[in-house]
């Protein structure tokens, strides 16, 4: 990064480390367990599954590996066919094409950047396996029309809610929606142990399954429990088990967890009310926010008329010592979506809005002095 002529240096995101995190890495010393799957798993996932009203929560190492073990519950098999927006992270995608399937991309609405509703149905043939959801920055997609669609063609929906932990679509917790849903603890998220995730099961009938699948393929979680009295190899399976060491790190974190959504809300509402008059001013697009949604202020970012006008914006700020970053390129036009068919051109409203979209800095140690000095920064931007 560029340094500063203030010698002020704002990451775009910063770990959040808790005041009792030396107390927690006690516990875990006295509790004698490293591994996975022990008390401090057991409470992040118990209060997981209470406070979102899932069957389940397991822990996983990320939020890949938890769409990874969604792909082996729905034997996603070669040839099979999954509907992904084409704006939003690889893994949603990879996790389905790591096991033969076809990635097909629907483009995204140009208000909430989510897939676009309307574009999903064209997009199902008798290979479509499952719709995986990306609720970006937390803001819900369409889910009534989303899953009268599903339930027409009895197509199973996956969730990809990196970003939305404790948002809200019509009232309900997103995650609730699909069959599974999965989680990301990774550094950048609103809760994190630098790498980490979930995946939560709505379907209680693929609970034991996916302990195992998690467990490399043996039935040792039924064991612990004393429901077999040996354990074996009995399905495909994985590593995905978190560590007792960043599970205790996350339940610091989720056991402060309104603290930490109020704290970003903070933040989020500061930079709309400050940025609202400047925004309409110079043709910027804020986010919007429809008013059926609790959105979790995961990330605040603005939309620059042109790809131009971004890249000189972008560029300014980061020569002022502020770190504000682009984000997804359009899957559609990467190499691997090339190699399933895919074109650049494909998807013109992601393609369109990743050209012009500035994410802002946002992280619960962010100071008001920082936060004054980015919205001050913007403000002075020459158009
Ligand atoms: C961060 C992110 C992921 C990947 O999360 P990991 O925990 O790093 O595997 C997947 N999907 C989306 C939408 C993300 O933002």
């Amino acid at each position: 990064m560029s340094s500063s002529k203030n010698n002020i240096t704002i990451p775009f995101n910063q770990p959040l480390f808790t005041d009792d995190v030396f107390e927690i890495l006690a516990e875990v010393k006295a509790q004698k367990k490293l591994s996975g799957v022990g008390p401090f798993t057991k409470k992040c996932e118990t209060f997981l599954t209470e406070t979102l009203g899932v069957a389940a929560s397991l822990l996983t190492t990320s939020c890949t590996h938890a769409l990874e073990m969604a792909a082996m519950l729905l034997d996603i098999q070669p040839n099979d066919e999954v509907i992904v927006p084409a704006f939003t992270f690889v893994s949603s995608a990879n996790a389905f094409a790591v096991r033969g399937a076809k990635p097909v991309f629907a483009d995204i609405r140009p208000d909430t950047l989510n897939i676009d509703e309307t574009k999903i149905e064209a997009l199902i043939t008798e290979k479509t396996k499952a719709i995986v959801l990306v609720h970006y920055a937390g803001v819900a997609c369409e889910m009534d029309e989303i899953c009268a669609i599903a339930e027409k063609h009895n197509i199973p929906i996956i969730e990809d809610n990196a970003h939305g932990l404790f948002a809200k679509y019509k009232g309900r917790y997103l995650g609730t929606f699909g069959v599974f849903a999965t989680l990301s603890f990774h550094e950048t998220k609103n809760f994190s142990c630098g790498e980490g995730g979930a995946l939560l099961i709505n379907d209680p009938a693929y609970i034991e399954r996916a302990e195992i699948i998690r467990e490399k393929g043996t039935n040792r979680t039924l064991f612990f429990r004393g429901q077999v009295d040996k354990y074996t190899w009995v399905d495909y399976g994985s590593s995905f088990v978190l560590s007792e060491l960043l599970a205790g790190f996350l339940w610091g974190q989720l056991r402060m967890w309104q603290d930490i959504q109020q704290k970003r809300a903070d933040v989020w509402n500061f930079y709309n009310a400050t940025l609202t008059d400047w925004a309409n001013a110079n043709e910027v697009q804020l986010p919007s926010i429809p008013v059926t949604v609790d959105q979790p202020s995961h990330l605040f970012y603005l939309l620059l008329p042109t790809f131009e006008k971004r890249e000189s914006l972008r560029k300014y700020l980061n020569a002022n010592g502020i770190l504000a970053v682009f984000h997804y390129l359009p899957l559609n036009a990467s190499p691997m979506g090339e190699s399933f068919g895919a074109a650049k051109g494909d998807c013109p409203v992601t393609e369109s809005l990743s050209d012009r979209l500035l994410r802002l800095p946002l992280f619960y140690d962010i100071t008001q002095d920082q936060l004054h000095y980015i919205a001050a920064t913007i403000q002075s931007f020459d158009f």
